[in-house]
């Protein structure tokens, strides 16, 4: 990573407030001393714009010769050209750029000294644009300055800065407000304030009420691990709100007929690239509905939002696998799992696996007893090697598929060689018509358990990372989004064991059960019964909204009886004393709760989709670290021992 440094600059100390005040840092003392005030109150006293960049860019001709105030900062080392004239770049605070032009000697000195985000605002004429550098050619005009003044001096060292502007991924996080000047990250929160628009006015349209829910909430386990906010009552303890499905089944309760809110919510979990320990949610809820109703309503807010803000559509697959728009496909749990080896499945593609049943059987082993094949056409094609990536043990968790590529005529019908210890062929004939290879082909194999836990399935691995390095092959024509309903999940998944116990594939306690979503979801009717006979076996009423292979949202039609809801936590889910965790809620259902089904969106997601990033870091204004912390702020911080004795916490 590359180093970058702040000059420590002790003719010009920090301000009062800011800094170090007085202490030292990094080995240098910093004083804090009233600056004098010809040195700060000019700065207060500005020439404020009366354009902008685009403004003028809109209409170049009308503005030559016109005299504008631009305001932002200096984006790129002045040059001076010749022996009396300067250039620079400004950007201006909507992120656009513009050359600053001066042959006035005063001027001339004042921008040869400043530095790279320097803030100023200048004054001058537009004129047609006189030096062409290459990398600037866009700019047709500039600003030919009668008055230049620095609002603020930006201590920063220009040349690192340059070069950290050209890797934005070795940015230092310490300096996020550095970065966020850049216009990449302006537009990315400028799209995420226009798409939480876009929520808030659909939905008002549709008469749902934005309320507002506790963030100081109650530890009460939902799937991940909570943050505690100690309270200074001794042994008492708030936790931060997972998301707020318990206050959105109170409010529905509480006879609120439409509930949203665009919600905070922790979550202490490890955290991956695509993670966050707070993240928001576009949660809602709806009472005297179901899930259609619920699914109708998503699908308007999300497809506004994919128009407005990235002026795109989201297709969806009709009924013979093609692109169309319209109203998203069904497609169930098992069926995702056994065409696309996975609850996600990436619809952009085409790529599905042929099913084998009654032609194949796999024989080694009971636990995976399903074999399945997925085909990549002509992957060959204008390539000597295939990518390594596909063949990489370490992406498949040690269940690598058996993957032959093939080459020549022979290996059209010899490729079932490679598969004589996994599986039975008990009709090749029929199977080699079904796949009609071709030389160039490749053909993947694996086999899988039925009730699909692995997730995604060795075979769907293989299917994403295919989609990944083939990002341009087997994909629907002219379609950049495509989203689906995934349905029909089991309600309960076995207890998977620990990781010490992981041989290869997740293990799992077929006698313990956890919630797929959370234990408020209701079971679906026609398997009711079997939630005291055989849990593992329901399906609940739960779906995921997914387009482009991510999971965009989640939601579920809810248990609203508090028999049932007490039955599932008591008897299947054996939450110890479930009065204590979740008796608020039993005793809400119990006063006549209407049914009630809802949603939440990933909103940071969302918008990382709408500018096309796979990191939410992107449209997050102040992200975590890797490791949970704020390199912004230094959070999380030591508290003193005094501080935390007034919460009756000692350290251990
Ligand atoms: N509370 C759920 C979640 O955060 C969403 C829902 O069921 O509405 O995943």
């Amino acid at each position: 990573m590359l180093k970058f440094a702040v000059k420590r600059c002790l003719k010009r100390p920090v301000g009062a407030h800011g800094g170090a005040r007085g202490g030292v840092r990094g080995g240098v003392r910093h004083v804090s001393q009233l600056p004098p005030r010809d040195e700060v109150i000019p700065k207060f006293s500005f020439q404020k714009h009366t354009h902008t960049v685009s403004a003028i860019d809109s209409d170049v001709a009308s503005h030559f010769g016109q005299e504008v105030s631009l305001s932002g900062w200096i984006d790129k080392k002045p040059k001076k050209m010749g022996k009396n004239i300067v250039f620079a770049t400004l950007r201006d605070f909507e992120g656009n750029f513009t050359q600053i032009v001066s042959k006035d000697p005063s001027i001339v000195s004042l921008i040869e000294s400043a530095n790279v985000e320097d803030c100023v605002t200048v004054t001058g004429v537009v004129e047609q644009r006189r030096a062409r550098n290459a990398e600037d050619k866009d700019i047709r005009w500039d600003v030919n300055l009668r008055e230049y003044q620095t609002l603020n001096h930006s201590d920063v060292l220009t040349a690192q800065l340059e070069s950290l502007k050209a890797t934005p991924n070795d940015f230092p996080q310490q300096y996020r407000y550095l970065q966020l000047r850049i216009p990449f990250y302006q537009q990315a929160l400028k799209k995420r304030s226009q798409a939480a628009t876009v929520v808030r006015s659909e939905l008002a349209e549709m008469g749902f009420t934005e309320i507002e829910t506790p963030l100081l909430f109650k530890s009460t386990p939902e799937g991940a691990r909570e943050f505690l906010v100690p309270t200074r009552r001794k042994d008492q303890f708030y936790a931060l709100p997972q998301s707020p499905q318990q206050f959105k089944q109170l409010l529905m309760a509480s006879g609120v007929k439409n509930y949203f809110q665009i919600a905070r919510c922790f979550r202490d979990e490890d955290l991956r690239a695509d993670r966050q320990p707070e993240f928001t949610q576009v949660d809602l809820e709806m009472s005297f509905a179901d899930a259609a109703d619920v699914q109708r309503t998503v699908e308007r807010v999300v497809k506004r939002i994919w128009k407005e803000v990235a002026q795109k559509d989201i297709y969806t697959l009709d009924s013979t696998g093609q692109a169309e728009l319209g109203p998203f496909v069904h497609l169930s749990y098992d069926q995702v799992l056994s065409q696309y080896g996975i609850d996600k499945p990436d619809l952009r593609s085409t790529l599905k696996f042929h099913n084998l049943e009654g032609l194949a059987t796999a024989v080694e082993n009971a636990e995976y007893p399903v074999f399945e094949v997925c085909v990549l056409p002509g992957a060959f094609e204008g390539k000597a090697k295939l990518p390594k990536k596909l063949f990489d043990d370490s992406e498949y968790r040690n269940r690598k598929p058996i993957i032959v590529p093939i080459k020549t005529e022979d290996d059209r019908t010899k490729w079932v060689e490679k598969f004589q210890s996994m599986v039975k062929f008990h009709d090749l004939g029929k199977i080699n018509e079904l796949l009609n290879l071709q030389v160039g082909d490749v053909i993947a194999g694996s086999t899988r358990s039925k009730l699909s836990y692995e997730n995604p399935t060795p075979l769907g691995r293989f299917r994403q990372l295919a989609i990944s390095e083939f990002p341009d092959r087997w994909r629907h024509d002219g379609v950049d989004f495509v989203g689906a309903w995934v349905e029909d999940f089991p309600l309960f998944n076995p207890h998977e064991l620990p990781e010490a116990e992981k041989v290869d594939y997740p293990r799992y306690d077929y006698t313990k059960f956890v919630s797929t979503h959370h234990p408020f979801t209701m079971a679906k009717p026609e398997d009711y019964e079997r939630l005291d006979s055989a849990p593992l076996s329901v399906k609940g009423e739960h779906y995921d909204l997914v387009v482009n292979g991510v999971e965009l949202g989640g939601g579920s039609r809810r248990v609203h009886d508090s028999q049932v809801q007490r039955f599932i936590l008591d008897e299947i889910l054996k939450v110890p004393n479930p009065d204590r965790l979740f008796g608020h809620l039993l005793k809400a259902l119990s006063m006549g709760c209407p049914p009630h089904a809802g949603l939440a969106l990933g909103f940071d997601r969302l918008c990382a989709m709408l500018i096309g990033s796979s990191s939410i870091r992107d449209v997050v204004a102040f992200p975590k670290t890797q490791n949970g912390t704020d390199p912004v702020v230094e959070s999380p911080s030591t508290i003193s021992d005094e501080v935390l004795k007034e919460y009756h916490i000692k350290k251990v």
